[in-house]
C-alpha cells in the first residue's frame, strides 16, 4: 500500500540519528506499556475493596501497600519517559526538518535544466515547504502518539485476553469493526485526495509564475485576468475538497458513536458475566478504563490517520522530486578534466529534444586550441543547442563531443562546466550584490581582480554610477540592470573565470554599436588562446573567426573563413548582404524621419 510506504520512508530519514530515534522509540513503547498498566492496577485496587469484608484487615492493608508501590514506580517511569520523550523529539524532529530541506535543495539545483524546463519554480518551492513541514508534523507525532498507539494495538490489547477473554474479545471485534469502516473511507477518499494536491500545486506554480512576470503582467494589463484564472483554480481546489471533507466529518461521528457503544457494551456485557461469576468488578473497571483509553487511542489514530491522508500526496510528491533523476549522468569512474588545451571536436553529434523533431543533425567540425569558431544561422536553427550540448546541459542521442580527445561523457561535470566560459544573450543574475553576482566566477577573487574584470567588460563606469557601486543589490534575476548592463556584468564573470574553452552566446546582442565596439574589444582580448565559440547576430562581428559554420534546420549546410563564404556567394554571403541592405536602409532613412535643421 502507497500509504505504508511513504510512512516508512518518512521514518526512515530519521536514520542517520538512529541512536536517538531508538532511544525515543524504547521510551515510547515504555509508556505505552505503563499507561496499560493504570487501569490493571485500578482494577485490582478495586478488586481488594470489594473483597476487604471477607478478609483480615492486615492482608487487605498488605495487598494494598504492593499495588500502591508498583503504582508509584509506573508512575514515576512514566513521568521520566515523558520528559525525555519531550526533550528530545521536538529538537530531532527540528534537525532532520532541516537536512531534509537541505538535500532537497542540493537535489533540485544538481537535476538537468531539462527537467527545470518541464517543472516551475513555484511548485518546486511549494513542494519543498510543504514537505518538510508533513515530515516534521509526522516525526513529532510519531514520538508523541503514533509509536504508542501502534504497541497498545499490537502487543497490549492482545494480552487483555489473558486478563478476561470475553471481555477482551468484545473489545477486540469493536476495534476491528472500527478499522474496517475508517479504512474503507480512506480508499474511498484517495484519488480525491491527490487532484487536490494537484491542484494546491498548480495554484503555487501559476502564483509563482505571476509573481516572476510582475512586468509582463503589469504591462499587459493582465491583473485581472491572471486573480481570475487564480480564482479559477482556487475554486476546483475547493470543490474536490469538500466531499471529502464530508467523509472524514461521518468518521468523527462514527468514531464518538463507537465510544459510546463500546463502554456500554463492556458494561452490559460485564454486568452479564459478573452475575454468572465470570468476571470481577475489578475486571469490568480494568476494561472500562482499556476501552476508554483505547479509543481515545483510535480517535487520536484516526486523527493522525486523516491528517496523513491528507498530507500524503504532498509527501509522494516531495519524494517524487527527491528520486527524480539526472539525465546528465555521471559515468562511474569519470575522471576530472584537467589542463585542458582546449581542442574540442563534434563527431556527427546528432539530438532532438522530443525524440522527434530533430534540433541538430550530423555536426561535424574540430575546433583546434585557441581557435574562434562563429555560428550563423537564423533563430532556431539549432545554434544554442549546439553549445548546450558542448556543457552537457544535454547528451547528444547520436555523435560524441571531445575535449583534448577525450569524451565528454567520461569526465566529471564539475570539471567539465568549470573549464568552459558561458555568455547567454539573457544573462540572469543572484538576487545580491553586484559584487558577489561577480564573484559567483571566482570566489576568492580581491576587489582589484574584480575591477579589472569589470574594466575589461566595458561595466566599471555604470557599477560606479549604481548607488553603492559594487554593493549595489541587484533584483530579482537582474531586473534592475538594463540588458546591456546584464551582459557585461555577464562578459566580466567570464573575465573572472577564466576558462579554456568560451561559448559567447549572443553576448553582445543587447549593446548598442559603440558600446559593442568597446566590448569586442574586451572579448578579443578575452579570446586570446582561449578556444572560442562565437553565436552572433551581427555577421560583423564573426569577420575574424577562422572557421565560420552556417546553419540551418539543424545541419552544417556552408563552412569556411569569412572571405571565403562571401567568395562562394552561397547562404552566408546572401545573409551578409542581407544585413548591409537592413543598415544602410535605416542609414539612408534616419535624416528623413528627423526634423529639419
Ligand atoms: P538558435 O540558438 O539557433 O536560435 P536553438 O538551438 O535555441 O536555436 O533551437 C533549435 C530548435 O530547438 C528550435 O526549433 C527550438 O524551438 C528548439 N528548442 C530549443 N530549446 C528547446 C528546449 N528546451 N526544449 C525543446 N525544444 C527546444
Ligand atoms: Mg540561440
Amino acid at each position: 500500500m502507497e500509504f505504508v510506504r511513504i510512512y516508512k520512508r518518512v521514518l526512515r530519514l530519521l536514520v542517520p540519528e538512529r541512536r536517538l530515534t531508538i532511544t525515543l522509540s524504547v521510551a515510547n513503547v515504555m509508556l505505552a506499556g505503563l499507561h496499560f498498566l493504570e487501569p490493571v492496577l485500578f482494577g485490582k485496587v478495586i478488586d481488594v475493596l470489594t473483597q476487604s469484608d471477607k478478609r483480615s484487615e492486615a492482608e487487605t492493608w498488605s495487598d494494598a501497600v504492593k499495588l500502591l508501590a508498583i503504582w508509584g514506580v509506573v508512575g514515576i517511569g512514566g513521568i521520566s519517559a515523558s520528559i525525555l520523550i519531550s526533550l528530545h523529539a521536538d529538537r530531532l524532529a527540528h534537525r532532520r526538518r532541516l537536512a531534509a530541506l537541505g538535500s532537497y535543495f542540493e537535489h533540485v539545483l544538481s537535476l538537468p535544466l531539462s527537467f527545470h524546463g518541464e517543472t516551475h519554480s513555484g511548485r518546486l518551492l511549494k513542494v519543498m515547504l510543504n514537505g518538510v513541514d508533513h515530515l516534521f508534523g509526522l516525526w513529532l507525532s510519531f514520538f508523541r502518539e503514533h509509536l504508542e498507539t501502534f504497541v497498545i494495538a499490537v502487543v497490549l490489547l492482545p494480552l487483555s485476553l489473558f486478563l478476561n477473554w470475553r471481555l477482551g474479545i468484545l473489545l477486540i471485534a469493536l476495534l476491528v469493526i472500527f478499522a474496517f469502516l475508517a479504512s474503507t473511507v480512506i480508499s474511498r477518499t484517495e484519488q480525491a485526495q491527490r487532484s487536490i494536491e494537484g491542484y494546491h500545486s498548480q495554484l503555487a506554480e501559476r502564483a509563482g509564475d505571476a509573481l516572476g512576470n510582475v512586468m509582463l503582467v503589469q504591462s499587459f494589463v493582465r491583473l485581472q485576468a491572471e486573480a481570475q484564472q487564480l480564482g479559477e483554480v482556487m475554486r476546483q481546489v475547493l470543490s474536490a475538497q469538500f466531499p471529502v471533507l464530508t467523509m472524514w466529518a461521518i468518521v468523527t461521528v462514527l468514531t464518538r458513536a463507537a465510544s459510546t457503544i463500546t463502554v456500554i457494551a463492556i458494561f452490559v456485557l460485564g454486568t452479564w458475566l459478573h452475575m454468572h461469576g465470570l468476571a470481577s468488578v475489578g475486571e469490568i473497571v480494568t476494561f472500562m478504563g482499556f476501552a476508554t483509553q483505547v479509543i481515545g487511542r483510535m480517535e487520536q489514530a484516526m486523527g493522525f490517520l486523516s491528517r496523513l491522508f491528507f498530507q500524503m500526496p504532498g509527501l509522494a510528491e516531495f519524494f517524487g522530486v527527491l528520486d527524480a533523476e539526472s539525465t546528465i549522468k555521471e559515468r562511474p569512474g569519470a575522471v576530472p578534466l584537467e589542463n585542458v588545451k582546449g581542442d574540442v571536436s563534434f563527431e556527427h553529434v546528432t539530438f532532438s529534444y522530443d525524440g522527434k523533431c530533430v534540433a541538430v543533425h550530423d555536426l561535424d567540425f574540430v575546433a583546434p586550441t585557441g581557435t574562434v569558431i562563429a555560428f550563423v544561422g537564423h533563430t532556431g536553427s539549432g545554434k544554442s543547442t549546439s553549445m548546450a550540448l558542448l556543457h552537457r546541459v544535454w547528451d547528444p542521442d547520436q555523435g560524441a563531443i571531445k575535449i583534448d580527445g577525450t569524451d565528454i561523457r567520461d569526465v566529471t561535470l564539475e570539471s567539465l562546466r568549470r573549464n568552459i566560459g558561458v555568455v547567454f544573450q539573457d544573462s540572469t543574475m543572484f538576487y545580491r550584490t553586484i559584487a558577489d553576482n561577480l564573484r559567483v566566477a571566482k570566489p576568492d577573487a580581491s576587489d582589484a581582480k574584480l575591477e579589472r574584470a569589470a574594466i575589461l567588460a566595458e561595466a566599471h563606469d555604470f557599477i560606479l554610477r549604481q548607488p553603492e557601486g559594487y554593493n549595489t543589490m541587484v533584483g530579482e534575476r537582474g531586473v534592475t540592470l538594463s540588458g546591456g548592463e546584464r551582459q557585461r556584468l555577464a562578459i566580466a564573470r567570464a573575465i573572472l573565470k577564466d576558462p579554456p574553452i568560451l561559448i559567447l552566446d549572443e553576448a553582445t546582442s543587447a549593446l548598442d554599436a559603440a558600446t559593442e565596439a568597446r566590448v569586442q574589444q574586451a572579448l578579443k582580448t578575452l579570446m586570446r588562446g582561449r578556444t572560442t565559440f562565437v553565436i552572433a547576430h551581427r555577421l560583423s562581428t564573426v569577420r575574424n573567426a577562422d572557421l565560420i559554420l552556417v546553419l540551418e534546420r539543424g545541419e552544417i549546410v556552408e563552412r569556411g573563413s569569412y572571405q571565403e563564404l562571401i567568395a562562394r556567394q552561397g547562404i552566408f554571403a546572401r545573409l551578409v548582404a542581407t544585413q548591409l541592405e537592413i543598415t544602410n536602409d535605416l542609414d539612408g532613412e534616419r535624416p528623413a524621419v528627423l526634423p529639419p535643421g
